[in-house]
């Protein structure tokens, strides 16, 4: 039985200026980066339920090459102004970010963690992503064949010979991080929500790109996961507005059904994406908006997301699912 309430809010601290806006307008929860102290003080003032985005895998290369994950030619992947996802055997950067959050596990208690950049490496945020096979470097090439069993030493003797293996072994990697992270949190908040932000693309886009290169696999991360938040912002991946609707009503195929599904929409797609994902026979269990501060400024937009909540919340009524 599903017992994760469906929480509806901005993603963003800049909201905090407008967070007396929220109850009147049907958001209860409010998604911010990292422990910010001003916005647990805020939310708990408002009795809004103070949720944390937690940066995971993702880090400056220009100040830590060494984290930089290698390609299949052997050099460090090619990336962007904006890549997530580093190589998973550089046990410094992992210890650091097991250490932060249980410092900070210490000091507050949020209502939910969502889980940010638990993937391999790469962007989706785009329409034309550059995708790329990793990590290649000696420790995690070891690391594959002494889990599996085999012997391959090379990324073309690996890609061309146990593809599959290679793939199931790095979705397992990232499963047992989201519960390694899980069972961090729940130690110290039994009752904390653990959420985590997907690649929004379904299993068959990009040649099944969310497990072959992300390493996302929603049966596997489901026992540490209790909401999945993909990220649908239509306009930088080049989608239409009915995008979020579509993802929501072709989730049952793909995601465990007691596992909900809660969008996070871009306030950039504001109200057509908005619109079409309230319409969804699917519904969204709550909502985040990012950059959602901008939703509560004026009457307007955050009378949309008022009627958008109300929709939703009918919907779930109606609906049997998540159970
Ligand atoms: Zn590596």
């Amino acid at each position: 039985m599903n017992t994760i309430p469906a929480l509806f809010g901005p993603y963003g601290s800049a909201a905090v200026e407008f967070i007396d806006q929220f109850e009147r307008y049907g958001a209860n929860a409010l998604w911010f980066h990292g422990f910010d102290p001003t916005a647990f003080e805020a939310c708990q003032k408002h009795q809004l339920s103070a949720c944390v985005e937690l940066k995971t895998f993702r880090a400056d290369f220009a100040s830590h090459p060494e984290l930089i994950p290698i390609g299949a030619d052997g050099h460090p992947i090619r990336y962007g102004e904006l890549v997530q996802g580093v190589c998973l055997s550089q046990t410094a950067f992992l210890e650091e970010i097991e250490a932060d959050l249980i410092d900070a596990l210490r000091q507050y208690a949020p209502a939910g963690i969502w889980l940010d950049y638990l993937t391999y490496a790469g962007w989706f945020e785009v329409p034309e992503p550059d995708l790329q096979e990793s990590c290649f470097c000696p420790a995690c090439i070891a690391d594959f064949c002494e889990s599996t069993g085999l012997d391959a030493t090379s990324p073309d003797e690996i890609l061309g010979t146990a593809a599959a293996q290679w793939e199931q072994h790095k979705c397992q990697r990232i499963a047992g991080f989201a519960r390694r992270y899980a069972d961090l949190i729940h130690a110290h908040l039994p009752e904390c929500i653990v959420g985590a932000y997907m690649c929004p693309w379904q299993p068959h886009e990009f040649d099944r790109a969310s497990t072959r290169i992300f390493a996302q696999d929603y049966t596997l991360l489901a026992p540490a996961i209790d909401v999945f938040t993909p990220l649908i912002y239509c306009a930088k991946s080049g989608r239409g507005p009915a995008w979020g609707r579509e993802f929501l009503e072709a989730s049952p195929a793909f995601i465990p059904h007691d596992r909900p599904v809660q969008l996070i929409l871009d306030a950039l797609d504001f109200p057509a994406s908005l619109h079409e994902t309230a319409a969804s026979t699917h519904p969204s269990w709550g909502l985040q908006i990012f950059s959602g501060a901008q939703v509560f400024r004026d009457p307007q937009p955050a009378l949309e997301f008022a009627a958008a909540v109300e929709q939703i919340r009918e919907a779930q009524t109606g609906s049997s699912r998540p159970s």
